[in-house]
C-alpha cells in the first residue's frame, strides 16, 4: 500500500534522501506518514525509512 504524497512538506520530518519519490527541495518529506524500521535497533545508523520509494516509480 503506497502512502499519500502531499503537495506540501510534512513539517515534522527532515530528510535528505533526495532520490526518494517523497523528497521535496529543502530536505523535506511530502509523505503523509512514514514508517521507520527495524525493531530493536541499537544505533540510529541501523534505522531506515521503509516508506522510501525510488523517484522514478509511478504510483
Ligand atoms: S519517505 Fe522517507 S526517505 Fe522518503 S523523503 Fe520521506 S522520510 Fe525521506
Amino acid at each position: 500500500m503506497s502512502v499519500k504524497k502531499m503537495d506540501k512538506p510534512n513539517e515534522g520530518i527532515k530528510c535528505v534522501v533526495n532520490s526518494c519519490e517523497y523528497y521535496m527541495n529543502g530536505d523535506h518529506c511530502a509523505a503523509e506518514k512514514i514508517s521507520v524500521e527495524p525493531r530493536n535497533a541499537k544505533e540510529s545508523d541501523e534505522t531506515d525509512c521503509s516508506t522510501f520509494a525510488p523517484k522514478d516509480k509511478t504510483f
